[in-house]
């Protein structure tokens, strides 16, 4: 075979690496690489995860960029895999696709009350606040208590966010409707729960660190959390991140507010340790009136049990941050399980109790793995999948439609407003030049017709 004409399906860090790894990996064949995505906007959870306030993690879109301006990738966006096109239709054009899809969903939290009115995923939240089209633009900041459960770095985006005063958003590319309702915000103190210990926390250093600077919020710590036994001790001495962790909490504990002291600031942003989530308690109309948790202690090698302690702190909404999830797509083997396609090493299985590969199909990033690492993680991904694909040569799919154009047509046959990479260059322009003229980074579009339009330049007026 001379060409791998190759379809990627997601246009995130993971989908964007695979083709950039494969493009400049020692072959001795032609590629050409389609990219699909859902979106009218590349980037995935890069540009609708990351925190607005996180400027140089959003940088990375730089990077991405030059991928995808070197011209010799096709985009297709605002094409969704499952209903604009599907795996058929891939079968007939391609070689072989990778999903690099990711996870766009919470995963569950099983207790009573979490369906409660006031009760919500992160994911629906951050993909608020960071302007993603498919989400309801109002979002309801009446509550003056908030709980916010889990103890890695999206539940410290998700309660700074909470936290922080509009007027230090305001800079960011935080879409207008999200800093009015940031501003006009009820809340005065954030709870986030962790089940285990102080020295077990999924956060990192420095998202940690940048809880104590935010301006006008009081840090609230508990010396009963912090009363370490030998497991916790030696985590400390053992681990260079965790002992930078503890250090910053110890600091937290010299302030005026720790044990929830009276401080200076109108917003205080609790973290509290050792406390397994138990039931929402919800008020006689349904909504969401305390967080109730079972106090836990170390088990002494690093875990923690129950201690049957029962506590209620009055909240009127919950977030939980407990984790993303990836969704199945139409008729690719899912491991509901693990949120993710079966895989070994990328190459698709055909379903989670098996070892036999599914020919041409691959997968990368979140949804080969699972959603955890960072987004440079991803490239160690691609790397492993692309040099698998490329092994696998004798076994790729033969398409009986692998014209170039014979994609757009189809597209176009079924009405498709799809967008590629100069309507993307259109939209980054216009979102950059609507900053500009506020001295703000960028102002996001947000309602999908519009991003449509203004990429594919069809706005009326
Ligand atoms: C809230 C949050 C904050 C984070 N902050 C950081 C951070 O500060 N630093 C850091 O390094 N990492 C951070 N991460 C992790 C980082 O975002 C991930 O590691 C990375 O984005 C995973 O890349 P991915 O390409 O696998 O998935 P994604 O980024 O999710 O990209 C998947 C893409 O696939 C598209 N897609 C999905 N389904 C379809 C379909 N059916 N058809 C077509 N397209 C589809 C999606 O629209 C999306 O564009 C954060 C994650 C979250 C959730």
């Amino acid at each position: 075979m001379s060409k791998l004409r190759l379809a990627i399906v997601g246009a995130g860090p993971a989908g964007i690496y695979a083709a950039d790894i494969l493009l400049k990996a020692e072959r001795d064949f032609d590629v050409s690489i389609d990219l699909f995505e859902s979106l009218p906007a590349p980037y995935g959870l890069v540009r609708y995860g990351v925190a607005p306030d996180h400027p140089r993690i959003k940088g990375i879109i730089n990077a991405l960029r030059d991928v995808l301006d070197r011209g010799d990738i096709r985009i297709f966006g605002n094409v969704n895999f499952g209903v604009d096109i599907t795996l058929d239709d891939l079968k007939e054009h391609y070689n072989a696709v990778i999903f690099a899809t990711g996870g766009q969903r919470d995963a569950h939290l099983n207790i009573p009350g979490i369906d409660a009115e006031g009760s919500y995923g992160a994911a629906d939240f951050v993909s608020w606040y960071d302007g993603h089209p498919d989400v309801p633009r109002s979002w309801p900041l009446d509550a003056s208590s908030v709980a916010v459960v889990g103890n890695g770095n999206v539940a410290l985006d998700v309660a700074r966010v909470l936290a922080k005063h509009a007027v230090d958003m305001h800079v960011t590319e935080i879409p207008d409707n999200v800093h009015d309702a940031l501003r006009d915000s009820s809340v005065t103190d954030v709870h986030v729960f962790g089940r285990r210990g102080p020295t077990a926390v999924k956060f990192t250093p420095l998202e940690l660190r940048e809880l104590g600077e935010v301006p006008n919020v009081d840090m609230v710590v508990y010396d009963e959390d912090f009363d370490y036994d030998e497991a916790a001790q030696a985590a400390v001495k053992g681990n260079k991140q965790v002992m930078v962790m503890d250090r910053i909490l110890q600091s937290w504990r010299q302030r005026p507010t720790v044990n929830n002291a009276p401080g200076e600031a109108p917003r205080r942003l609790h973290l509290h340790f050792f406390a397994n989530p138990v039931e929402i308690r919800t008020d006689d109309q349904g909504r969401v009136a305390g967080f109730v948790y079972e106090r836990t202690a170390s088990d002494g090698a690093g875990g923690v049990v129950g201690t049957g302690e029962r506590r209620e702190i009055p909240v009127q909404q919950v977030y939980r941050a407990i984790g993303y999830f990836g969704s199945p797509l139409e008729g690719v083997p899912f491991d509901e399980r693990r949120g993710v396609i079966p895989n070994a090493g990328g190459r698709a299985l055909v379903s989670a109790e098996s070892d036999e590969q599914l020919a041409g199909v691959y997968a990368t990033g979140w949804i080969k793995r699972g959603p955890v690492g960072l987004i440079g993680h991803t490239k160690s991904d691609a790397m492993e999948t692309i040099t698998n694909l490329i092994a696998d040569r004798d076994s790729w799919w033969e398409p009986t439609a692998s014209a170039e154009e014979s994609i757009p047509a189809l597209l176009a046959e079924r009405g498709v407003r799809w967008t590629d990479l100069d309507g993307w260059h259109r939209l980054d322009a216009h979102e950059l030049e609507l900053g500009e003229a506020e001295g703000r980074v960028r102002v996001k579009v947000v309602p999908r017709e519009d991003m449509v339009d203004i990429s594919r330049d069809e706005r009326t007026a």
